[in-house]
């Protein structure tokens, strides 16, 4: 059965989550949804291949040094590359972020060489990519203009309007979470988004506030998601999932 819902953006290796990695599946299973599980740097990298070879029905994953890990050998990550290609779906989680390394250059250099060099295997690989961009949209956007990739996808969209056109002018994928439930401005950018480059995402173990309590979000919070969506763009709950499960398929090269 082709799936209903994409979380095109959570954390299942994190700590966090260990102790709950059983039932989440099952959540996954049960919601007839699929994951991208991201990787923030070598152990997550590791774990996201275990992870894949007993779930690989739902966990689709992705491979990435994070920009605050942004420390991690590259030497590693490249035979990690070249040892597992095929069983890497994606390059991810990478980025750049500014206020991480504040106003320490030589930190926010080496986020930029890790960064580049992460686009460079997404590049070789053919394979789509999922970008963190806190505080760094503009170079974000301008970085990857010098990389001919597939499939980018910048999550938490977090951008000015103005930003929003230049990414998806761009066939750059946005994606939104929980906040989209309670947050005016985040309905105001999705309504400004051209549809077939929208995508969902909880960013689990992400905790958000007002209706969510300050829960670590789970793959059960999507749907919510996907109802403020619908409302927002004025579709029906199914429309909303299929058009969402459309652009998922065109983002990934596969589902
Ligand atoms: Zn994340």
């Amino acid at each position: 059965m082709l799936a209903k819902l994409l979380d095109a953006h959570v954390h299942l290796t994190d700590e966090e989550f260990s102790s709950l990695l059983g039932q989440i599946i099952d959540m996954l299973r049960s919601l007839n949804m699929r994951a991208v599980s991201v990787s923030m740097d070598m152990a997550t990298a590791r774990k996201n291949l275990t992870l894949t070879s007993s779930y690989s029905d739902v966990v689709i994953p992705f491979m990435g040094i994070h920009p605050w890990s942004a420390g991690e050998s590259l030497d590693d990550f490249s035979d990690f590359v070249a040892n597992n290609s095929g069983k890497i779906a994606g390059i991810g989680e990478i980025g750049l972020d500014r206020k991480y390394v504040a106003d320490n250059e030589d930190g926010y250099k080496r986020q930029k060489l890790v960064f580049e060099s992460m686009l460079s295997f997404a590049e070789k690989l053919g394979k789509p990519t999922s970008i963190h961009s806190r505080g760094s949209l503009d170079d974000v956007l301008h970085t990857l203009q010098s990389y001919n990739l597939r499939g980018v996808l910048l999550h938490w969209f977090a951008g000015s309007k103005k930003q929003l056109k230049q990414a998806t002018d761009a066939g750059y994928y946005v994606s939104y979470g929980p906040a989209l439930v309670y947050s005016e401005d985040k309905r105001s950018l999705l309504s400004d988004t051209p549809r077939d480059f929208v995508l969902v995402e909880t960013d689990g173990p992400v905790r958000y506030s007002r209706c969510f309590e300050s829960k670590a979000a789970l793959p059960s919070f999507l749907p919510s998601v996907v109802f403020a969506l619908a409302r927002t763009l004025r579709l029906n709950y199914d429309d909303a999932c299929s058009m969402l499960m459309q652009n998922s398929a065109k983002y990934l090269g596969r589902l």
